[in-house]
């Protein structure tokens, strides 16, 4: 299968590009295509054997479901059977946004699609191609990240194409993902709320809307299972091993390891904040920005992940950050991507 890729102005879409793109849809095929957090895998959510297209084109385990991505509320009726309240102050606030919803699946969904489950994932993305994609597609487009499984999640049309070209029909590029992370994702099926995934929308920002919201178990001790299929693979790794140092004396500790690992011959890249780049001019070394712009760190993690195995390095030493709102999700990736490595100084 050939990969074509099609470059799209957010400020100017064309239409005819997102016309085709929808076709491609509606015949069962795959488009990936941006949304504000990373590239999603796109296929008809209502149709079987496209969305089984996905699980061979990412290497995606039969047993981790598909958020179905939509463009309006009345795209939602159909495809649940009941929204409580809390479910709804959330779409309110959120939507369109970063925020997926667990909520109890109609029997209009396929089972491929919820991996079996009697409940679906729902998200309404804002950004203004992918909405319109799916407006234009006028069906729900089911779409994990664009990445082989695993891997780093893609930000830009070039990282989707490096792990799915030949495997899918088209690759629609609008530029760098403004977020960089993937959704937060909130159970609403039964009474009370819980965050099964932490992303750009924090438990703090969640509380302001539903006080009693929770975080699933395995968000506040590593050793409990987690409830979400997804959150219990390995995720988010580069090629490269890699390692986290968290703490004011992280960078000083991070010199003193990629020294060591230097003359191991070893090839060593480094991913620091702005103060501590100076560091590290003999290595490998990308900067997360300003220690204080969570924001940019999340809009940049992936990417850099991804620059440092395009460069060929052994090991990574990364600097992380303490689990506040959205240092939370930032370490909830960093930690998979490092299988847990992580080091307090
Ligand atoms: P992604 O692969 O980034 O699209 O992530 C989708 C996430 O949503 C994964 O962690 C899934 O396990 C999770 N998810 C999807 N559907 C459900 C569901 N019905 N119940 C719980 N988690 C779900
Ligand atoms: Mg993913």
């Amino acid at each position: 299968m050939i990969t074509k890729t099609f470059s799209i102005d957010k400020e100017d879409i064309d239409d005819k590009i997102l016309k085709k793109a929808s076709e491609i849809i509606n015949d069962g095929e795959l488009v990936a295509f941006p949304t504000e957090t990373v590239y999603g895998l796109g296929a008809d959510g209502l149709n079987s054997n496209a969305c089984q297209k996905i699980f061979k084109a990412k290497g995606r385990p039969s047993d981790n479901p598909l958020i179905l991505h939509i463009s309006n509320k009345t795209m939602l009726y159909n495809l649940v059977d009941d929204i409580n309240e809390d479910a709804k102050k959330l779409m309110e606030s959120c939507w369109p946004g970063p925020l997926t919803l667990i909520l109890k699946k109609s029997n209009k969904i396929p089972d491929i699609v919820t991996a079996g489950l009697d409940t679906v994932a729902i998200r309404m993305p804002s950004d203004k191609i992918a909405s319109r994609f799916i407006e234009i597609s006028n069906t729900p487009i089911a779409a994990p990240s664009a990445n082989t499984s695993g891997k780093p999640s893609p930000t830009r049309a070039k990282d989707v194409f490096q792990d799915l070209n030949g495997k899918i029909s088209m690759i629609l590029d609008g530029g760098s993902c403004k977020i960089g992370i993937e959704s937060t994702v909130v159970d609403c099926s039964e009474d009370n709320p819980v965050i099964l995934r932490p992303g750009f929308y924090t438990f703090e920002d969640l509380q302001k809307i539903i006080p009693t919201i929770t975080l699933d178990d395995s968000l506040i001790s590593d050793e409990k299972t987690p409830r979400s299929p997804g959150q219990k693979y390995r995720h988010y790794s580069p090629n490269a091993k890699m390692k986290v140092y968290i703490g004011s004396n992280a960078a000083n500790k991070m010199l003193e390891e990629a020294n060591k690992f230097k003359n191991q011959g070893l090839k060593v890249g480094v991913l620091t904040f702005n103060d501590s780049i100076s560091l590290f001019d003999d290595f490998k070394s990308m900067s997360f920005g300003d220690r204080d712009n969570l924001s940019y760190m999340s809009h940049v993690l992936f990417t850099a992940l991804r620059e440092m195995d395009n460069n060929g390095v052994d090991i990574i030493l990364a600097e992380g950050v303490n689990e506040n709102n959205l240092g939370k999700s930032i370490m909830n990736r960093m930690k998979k991507s490092a299988s847990n490595n992580i080091f307090y100084i």
